[in-house]
């Protein structure tokens, strides 16, 4: 067997994922790695502390076998724990079913397991502290910087993969060389991480089988559970205007946010202040771009092919399922490389850019529509729709979170079922009685 050699660039989630599949097939795989090993080094995993983890995500921990490990590590959150104005809180169950739970789970532990998981195959390493500065497609050579010196090296690549996300040198190379049609549009809304620490009983403060938010309109907090008893709280809010994280700066400014917006838990916060001044705001895109492939010599996967904004938890699992596709692929087009990375460019971009665009429409979601009588009308028609049909209306969140479909044909069922709905509520505005004849005749 002479298999050829890959080089990854990343070792973050979908990396060391993708390097695993690749070994398990036979594969010698070396990732490059910009940061040190945080195995070794105390460093943060990047961006968000914590990630909803759901049903794409699973399927592929499943099937490299590190689910097991993993599962114990989470904590499931059955829905969204909505926390209005005035303290009161209501729980808006994501699913009907039982097993219709997403998990929240430390980004750095799951990053470590991915690492160690990869190198245990003995066809990976993972040369930390190389920053990719530049691709030349042409002549098969990568340029890198080393962090401990000033020096940079250049090494060759038969198979080069971008795992090295939002912000990827391969992308720009494959962009230049195809001549990509390439967006990356700004949400114009950044986020803060905070921290809701555990009890003085070290407990939890607030209930943990829940994803916590706090909509507010035109921003929003939200809070998701870890397993020390604390909970890792995000601010998702404006970068520039009148009420922005420009003009959110002092103690003062931040308590007075915090007191008239988020007053039940700006109690539970007593590191508000400091930790809101000490810790970076992140910034949010939304990245589209076609092809994510140049020939058979380069691919993108995660991040660097599709960054999307955070608002339906779906990116690391939308990483993870392009992993699981393409190993799909490498067995179905038995190992000829122009056709797997062509195939997966090509069925895998629509669902990307879906992906990307239903997250958007998911912020709005959250932090306005939750609250909103009308949302609330159709998503109970949406939950009678599924008991009164349960093979063909699965509500769109629950296609995402729970199903494995393609999230395009998601995209495409989720508008059909919005008009259906329309239409139910024309027959009877107050969405109390559903005629299921006219429903039959429109589902498909
Ligand atoms: C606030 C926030 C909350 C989120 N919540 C969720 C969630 O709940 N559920 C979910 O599914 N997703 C969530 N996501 C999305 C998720 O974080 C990403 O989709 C996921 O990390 C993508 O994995 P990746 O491996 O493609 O990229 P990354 O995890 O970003 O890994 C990229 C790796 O490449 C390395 N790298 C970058 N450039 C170079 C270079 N030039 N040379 C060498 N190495 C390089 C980086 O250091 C990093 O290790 C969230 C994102 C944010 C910002």
């Amino acid at each position: 067997m002479n298999k050829e050699k890959f080089t990854l660039i990343g070792a973050g989630l979908a990396g060391p994922l993708m390097a695993t599949y690749l070994a398990k097939k036979g594969y010698f795989v070396e990732i490059y790695e910009q940061r040190p090993d945080m195995r070794k080094e105390s460093i943060s995993a990047g961006r968000s502390i914590n990630l909803a983890l759901s049903i794409r995500g699973i399927h592929a921990l499943e099937e490299v076998g590190l689910y097991k490990k993993i599962k114990p590590q989470t904590i499931p959150m059955k829905g969204r724990m909505i926390h209005d104005l005035d303290g009161k809180t209501h729980l808006q169950p994501y699913g009907q079913k039982d097993d219709e739970t997403i998990f929240s789970v430390s980004r750095g532990k799951l990053n470590m397991d991915l690492m160690t998981l990869a190198e245990k195959t003995g066809n990976v390493s993972i040369r930390f502290n190389h920053q990719l500065l530049s691709a030349d497609l042409d002549q098969n050579e990568l340029i890198f910087q080393l962090s401990d010196s000033s020096e940079e090296i250049k090494l060759s690549f038969s198979k080069v993969i971008g795992c090295d996300g939002s912000a990827s040198i391969l992308r720009k190379a494959i962009v230049k060389k195809t001549n990509a049609d390439y967006v990356i549009k700004p949400l114009g809304h950044g986020y803060k991480e905070l921290t809701i620490p555990p009890s003085k009983h070290e407990k939890f403060q607030i209930e943990p089988n829940a994803l916590h938010i706090w909509p507010r309109g035109k921003y929003m907090l939200i809070a998701l559970p870890n397993t020390d008893f604390s909970f890792t709280c995000t601010l998702f809010f404006p970068m520039t205007g009148e009420n922005s994280f420009e003009t959110v700066i002092t103690e003062k400014d931040i308590l007075n946010l915090f007191q008239s917006q988020f007053p039940d838990a700006v109690k539970l916060m007593p590191t508000l202040a400091e930790d809101f001044q000490s810790n970076p705001t992140g910034d949010l895109a939304s990245v589209y771009c076609e092809p994510w492939h140049f020939e058979n010599k380069a691919l993108l996967i995660g991040d660097a092919a599709h960054a999307v904004v955070p608002f339906f938890g779906q990116g690391m699992n939308a990483s993870f399922q392009d992993c699981s596709v393409l190993n799909q692929l490498i067995g179905q087009h038995a190992d000829d490389w122009t056709a797997i990375f062509n195939d997966f460019s090509t069925t895998q971009v629509e669902n990307g850019h879906a992906i990307a665009d239903m997250a958007i429409e998911n912020y709005l979601e959250m932090r306005d529509h939750v609250n909103n009588p009308d949302y609330k009308k159709r998503r109970n028609i949406e939950l009678k729709l599924e008991r009164m049909f349960p093979d063909r209306f699965i509500p769109r969140y629950s296609m995402v979170s729970f199903h494995q479909m393609p999230y395009s044909e998601v995209y495409e069922k989720g508008n059909q079922q919005y008009k259906l709905i329309d239409e139910v509520l024309k027959a009877d505005p107050a969405g109390t009685f559903i005629d299921k004849a006219l429903v039959e005749k429109m589902l498909p």
